[in-house]
C-alpha cells in the first residue's frame, strides 16, 4: 500500500474474556424488566406468560458431562511448537457451538454435543498456516473460531465426526497492522473484536461503520466468512462492499487478492471467500475501507400511519438522494412491543406522551395500534447532514408520517447492543424467542411479510400455543430491503421445545424462499439454514459450491458439514 501511516505495534493480546457457555454476552450482565413497568403486562398479555417469576436454574458447569479431549500426542506437540494449545473443559465447551436459539437451549439442558479436542490460538498468520498444517498431516478437523456469535449452527462439529477436532481461536490476530490515508483502507488481522477494532481505528480518526448487533462479540473474520450486515449498512455497506481484499490459508497455501477498487478478473474469489464459513480456509487478514469519522451523527424518531405507509417511504428515501446511514422501520407489533420496553418515565415524558398519541390521533387521523416507529440515521457534515435531513422529512411527510425527534434514536443508539441479552431472559422463564431475516425485491416486500406472518400464525395454531412474531425493515438497497423478523412463544408441556421450535422457524423460512426472498440476508448458511439452500440458488448453485469445496478441501478437513 502507498502513502501508508504505520500504526504502533500492539502487545499480543490476551484472549478476550469467553462470554457465558450457556448463553448471550458478559457474564455479569443481564437483561431485567424490572425498570420497564410495562413489558411484563405486555408479555401477559400477548404471550400468556408471567415473566415477573424468578427463572429456572441452570446445571452448574461441574455437572457436565464433558467427555475426555482425543489429542494424539504428535498433534499436540506439533500445535505446541507453533501455538497456544487448550484443552480446558470450559474453553472447549465455549468453542463447541455460537449463539443460534438450538445451541443455546440444548446447552441449558446440558447437551453438549461433540466438543472440539483443543482450542488453538496462533499468535500471527504464519502461525495459522503451521496449525493448519499441522491438522491436515494428521487428518484432524479445523474450526475457525471468531467470536463465537454464530446464529445458524456454522461453528458446531458434525455429532459423530470421528477424527480430532480443532477449534482455531483468532483472537491473537488483533492488530490494525496500518492505515493508508490516501486509499482509505486499513489492513486489518482478521481476529479483531468489533470494539477493539473501532477503536484503533478512531485512534487514527477513522472508522469502518460495521455495527451488526453482535458488534461487541464479533470479529472481523468471522464477519467476513458470513458476509455479516451493519446498522449502518445504508451508507458504509454491507461488509461484501466493505471488503477489497483478503488473506486466506488454504490446504494448498496463501491465498491473496488486491485490494483493488475493482477488477475484471474472472468470476470474484474474494466474493467466493466472502461468506465462506471456514470451508475454504482461515482468513488471516483483509484490506477494508475506512472513513474519517463524521463530524455529525444523529438519529432520529419517526412515526408512520401504517406498515404499508412505512414500506412505501422506505423505499422512496433509498431512490432520493438523501443517502441516510440507517433507514429502519418496525411494524406495529415490533412498535407496541418497543413501546413496552420503555423505562419508568417521569410525569413531564407522560405528559408528553399524551399529547403526541392524542396528536396523532386527532390532528393526524393516526390508529394509534396500527402506528409504526421508525428511525433513520444521518451522518456528515453539519450541512450534508441538514440536507439530508430535509429531503428525508419531506419523503415522511408524503407518506403521512411524522418526526418525534432525537431522544428515541438515540436511546436506541444506545440501547442497541444489550438487545440480544432478552433472550436469555425469556428462556429463563421457559419462553422460545429467535429470529429469521431475509431480503427481497421493494415489490415483493408487502406480500412476502404477510405471508410470513401467515405461516407463523400457522405454525402457532398447529402448536396449540400462543405465539407473537413482529417485523422491522432495515437495510435498504436500490431495488429491495431486509426484513427482520423475531418470534416468540412458550412450548407446550410435554412436547420438545426444539422440535417447535422447529416447527414455527421452518415454516418462516420456507415463506421466505416461497416468496422470492432469501434464506437469510446476513446470518449466512451454517447448518440451520442449509435445508433451503437449493430453493434460494438452485441445484446447480449448490452444486457449483460443492465441488469449490470438494476442489479445495478434498479431506473435508475444513468445518466440514456448514453451508452445503
Ligand atoms: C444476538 C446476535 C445478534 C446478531 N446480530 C447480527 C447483525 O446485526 N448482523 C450480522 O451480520 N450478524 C449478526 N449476528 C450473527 C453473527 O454475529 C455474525 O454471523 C458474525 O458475523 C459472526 O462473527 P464471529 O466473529 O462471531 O464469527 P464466529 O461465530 O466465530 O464464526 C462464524 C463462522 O465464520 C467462520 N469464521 C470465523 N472467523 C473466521 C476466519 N478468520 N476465517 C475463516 N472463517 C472464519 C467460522 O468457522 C464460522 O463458520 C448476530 C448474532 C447474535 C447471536
Amino acid at each position: 500500500m502507498s502513502a501508508t501511516t504505520p500504526i504502533r505495534d500492539q502487545d499480543t493480546r490476551a484472549p478476550a474474556p469467553a462470554m457465558k457457555w450457556w448463553g448471550w454476552g458478559e457474564q455479569d450482565v443481564e437483561f431485567t424488566h424490572e425498570d420497564k413497568p410495562g413489558l411484563a403486562p405486555f408479555i401477559r398479555e400477548e404471550l400468556g406468560i408471567d415473566i415477573t417469576r424468578a427463572g429456572g436454574a441452570l446445571p452448574a458447569f461441574g455437572d457436565l458431562s464433558i467427555p475426555e479431549p482425543q489429542l494424539p500426542d504428535a498433534l499436540r506437540a506439533a500445535l505446541e511448537t507453533v501455538a497456544d494449545v487448550s484443552t480446558d473443559a470450559h474453553d472447549r465447551v465455549v468453542h463447541g457451538r455460537g449463539k443460534s436459539l438450538r445451541d443455546l437451549v440444548r446447552q441449558r439442558h446440558g447437551e453438549l454435543g461433540r466438543l472440539p479436542d483443543a482450542v488453538v490460538r496462533p499468535a500471527d498468520e504464519a502461525g495459522v498456516e503451521a496449525v493448519l498444517r499441522a491438522v491436515l498431516d494428521a487428518d484432524a478437523v479445523l474450526i475457525p473460531f471468531g467470536g463465537g456469535t454464530s446464529i445458524s449452527g456454522s461453528l458446531e462439529p458434525p455429532s459423530g465426526e470421528q477424527r480430532t477436532v480443532i477449534s482455531l481461536d483468532l483472537s491473537r490476530l488483533a492488530k490494525v497492522l496500518d492505515v493508508d490515508p490516501v486509499a482509505r483502507l486499513a489492513r486489518v488481522q482478521a481476529g479483531v473484536l468489533g470494539p477493539d477494532l473501532e477503536r484503533q481505528l478512531a485512534e487514527r480518526g477513522w472508522t469502518l461503520g460495521h455495527f451488526p448487533d453482535s458488534f461487541t462479540h464479533s470479529t472481523l473474520g468471522g464477519w467476513i466468512a458470513t458476509r455479516s450486515s451493519g446498522m449502518q449498512s445504508d451508507r458504509y455497506g454491507d461488509i461484501a462492499e466493505l471488503t477489497r481484499a483478503v488473506r486466506v490459508a488454504t490446504p494448498s497455501g496463501m491465498l491473496a487478492t488486491r485490494p483493488v477498487p475493482a477488477t475484471s478478473t474472472g468470476p470474484s474469489v474474494r466474493e467466493m471467500v466472502l461468506g465462506s464459513e471456514g470451508r475454504l480456509g482461515v482468513i488471516t487478514e483483509a484490506t477494508v475501507h475506512v472513513r474519517r469519522l463524521p463530524a455529525e451523527r444523529v438519529i432520529l424518531g419517526y412515526l408512520f400511519p401504517t406498515w404499508e405507509a412505512s414500506l412505501a417511504a422506505m423505499r422512496d428515501i433509498a431512490a432520493s438522494e438523501a443517502g441516510p446511514s440507517v433507514t429502519r422501520v418496525s411494524d406495529s407489533y415490533e412498535t407496541a412491543f418497543s413501546f413496552a420496553t420503555r423505562k419508568h418515565q417521569t410525569v413531564l415524558d407522560r405528559v408528553k406522551s399524551r399529547a403526541l398519541r392524542t396528536y396523532l390521533s386527532r390532528r393526524k387521523g393516526f390508529d394509534v395500534g396500527a402506528m409504526c416507529l421508525s428511525f433513520i440515521g444521518y451522518e456528515g457534515t453539519k450541512s450534508h447532514v441538514a440536507a439530508q435531513r430535509k429531503l428525508t422529512g419531506a419523503i415522511v411527510s408524503r407518506h403521512g408520517g411524522v418526526c418525534i425527534g432525537a431522544s428515541p434514536g438515540e436511546l436506541y443508539d444506545q440501547k442497541k447492543f444489550d438487545t440480544p441479552y432478552i433472550r436469555d431472559f425469556l428462556l429463563d422463564r421457559g419462553t422460545l424467542a429467535d429470529v429469521s431475516e431475509t431480503a427481497a425485491p421493494w415489490s415483493a416486500l408487502q406480500p412476502l411479510y404477510d405471508a410470513v406472518r401467515g405461516a407463523a400464525r400457522e405454525a402457532f395454531a398447529a402448536l396449540r400455543v400462543q405465539g407473537y412474531v413482529m417485523c422491522h425493515l432495515s437495510h435498504s438497497y436500490h431495488a429491495g430491503a431486509c426484513l427482520y423478523f423475531t418470534f416468540a412463544f412458550e412450548p407446550r408441556a410435554g412436547g420438545d421445545p426444539l422440535d417447535q421450535y422447529a416447527l414455527v422457524k421452518s415454516a418462516i423460512q420456507q415463506a421466505f424462499v416461497d416468496n422470492g426472498a432469501t434464506l437469510s440476508h446476513h446470518h449466512a448458511v451454517g447448518t440451520e439454514h442449509a435445508p433451503w439452500l437449493e430453493a434460494d440458488i438452485s441445484e446447480r448453485g449448490v452444486a457449483l459450491l460443492s465441488g469449490m469445496f470438494q476442489t479445495v478441501d478434498p479431506g473435508r478437513n475444513l468445518n466440514p458439514g456448514k453451508i452445503v
